[in-house]
């Protein structure tokens, strides 16, 4: 494997990645850079926690250390769409990260906040814009925004972009773009839609892929608590008092979810705090900033806010509701194994889940293991999965305990939090509960 000497990156940029501690490229790094370093399109499909936004990033930052340009006035270089504002807002911190030691302005754009601020920062000048489709519209026409000189233009998250409705904006932004340019998509999947956007935009491009949902999954340690709906927040006031969870992210199915487990988190003496949709756009940024700084243990998120968060040590995800659709679990407890960590993902799961079980499982081709040791355990609604679950899963699951039993993940393994060295730290609220070892009790 090439170290990012062997890229022929500039020094600045290699100096900010060492400084990062990032010595070797990640597989979609090391796949991506170098036709982006020769100016071909690129179409990736990888998810975030993949090291994708250097991908796109550092050649980026290479253009400009070998054709310095001074910044003019609403008519940015290099034009970056991505879904939502916390993704666009991590794509110009990384910017910023890896191009430290370089004079370039990077700007972001994007709705629920001021216009004023940014439209004053057009108007100084920006090298690098990183934009939502929507506000990036209203910009241009009021004309504070020009596409003419762009000649590098990102799409990332381009199924998310589609999920979210912003096809037209993106195609309308497309087309007053400078025919002569680089065009990097990157996507997670590769519905046809997306491919049918990329035929569009993408002229002869190198396709790189990495992490088929399935490999990211390997790497974390899965559990599924089969609990009644109303204990599901008793359970989780319980695994809280694990030490090791020492940075969680939760999910949630709606926003009020998400809003009352954080009221009960923080009742209980839980530093937490919700983010989602309905919240302002500066609450979502200081309860990212919280989260990321470690003053906030517990973040709960709904899928849409959650999705493109990327924040290093996350030591778990609690998927306290399942998600609908088998694709946001793979996303969610992606966040706990960003670039190569590991992580441990717990699912809790109510009678009226079991269906999204089956998909899950379906979409990761294997059974999530068990853990019944904890004190909310419903025999009931874990008999009925069992019931329910298909050939294919059953039989995966090695027969071992099945659905009832403790299953692979069980307390032998140290309960839910994880197994390991730290095994039975921490301290039970309610005290001994029948077969409550394996919670670090
Ligand atoms: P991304 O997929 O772009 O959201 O990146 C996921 C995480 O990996 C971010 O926290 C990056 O800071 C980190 N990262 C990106 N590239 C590397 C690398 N080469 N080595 C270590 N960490 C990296």
């Amino acid at each position: 494997m090439t170290d990012f000497a062997g890229l022929n990156l500039a020094q600045p940029i290699l100096r900010a990645l060492s400084d990062e501690g990032y010595t070797t490229p990640t597989p979609i790094q090391e796949k991506s850079i170098p036709p982006l370093l020769e100016g071909r399109d690129l179409l990736g499909v990888a998810q975030t926690g993949t090291g994708k936004t250097a991908s796109f990033a550092l050649p980026i930052l290479q253009s400009f250390a070998e054709n310095s340009r001074k910044a003019v006035p609403n008519r940015p270089f290099v034009l970056i769409l991505a879904p939502t504002r916390e993704l666009v807002t991590q794509i110009a911190e990384s910017l910023r990260t890896y191009g430290r030691q370089m004079p370039l302005r990077i700007q972001t754009v994007f709705g629920g906040t001021s216009m004023r601020n940014q439209i004053v920062a057009m108007q100084r000048g920006v090298h690098i814009l990183v934009a939502t489709p929507g506000r990036l519209m209203d910009l241009m026409k009021q004309r504070h925004v020009n596409l003419d000189s762009v000649d590098v233009f990102v799409l990332d998250e381009a199924d998310r972009m589609l999920d979210m409705g912003f096809i037209g904006d993106v195609k309308r932004i497309a087309k007053v773009l400078p025919h002569e340019r680089q065009t990097v998509l990157f996507s997670a999947t590769m519905p046809k839609t997306v491919e049918g956007l990329a035929n569009e935009l993408l002229n002869d491009p190198v396709k790189v892929e990495v992490t088929p949902a399935a490999t990211t999954v390997e790497k974390i340690e899965q559990r599924l608590l089969f609990v009644a709906k109303d204990d599901k927040r008793a359970l989780l006031g319980e695994l809280m008092n694990d030490p090791r969870i020492e940075r969680v992210l939760i999910f949630t199915r709606t926003k009020h979810g998400a809003d009352r487990v954080a009221r009960h988190l923080h009742d209980n003496g839980v530093k937490s705090d919700a983010i989602h949709g309905n919240k302002a756009q500066n609450a979502r940024q200081r309860a990212l900033k919280g989260f990321r700084d470690g003053d906030i243990r517990a973040l709960v998120a709904t899928d849409i806010a959650a999705r493109g968060i990327d924040v290093d040590g996350v030591t778990h995800v609690i998927n306290f509701d399942l998600p609908n659709d088998a694709e946001s679990y793979v996303h969610r407890i992606g966040r706990t194994a960003r670039a190569g960590a590991s992580g441990i993902a717990i699912s809790f799961c109510a009678h009226d889940e079991r269906g999204c079980l089956r998909d899950i499982e379906k979409c990761i081709r294997q059974p999530v293991p068990v853990f019944a040791g904890h004190p909310y355990h419903a025999a009931d609604i874990a008999n009925s999965a069992a019931n329910d679950s298909g050939p294919d899963v059953r039989k995966n699951n090695g027969g071992g305990g099945g659905r009832n039993g403790q299953g692979r993940g069980g307390p032998s393994r140290g309960g839910p939090s994880g197994g390991g060295a730290k095994r039975g730290g921490g301290r039970s609220r309610r005290g001994s509960q029948g077969g409550n070892r394996g919670m670090a009790a």
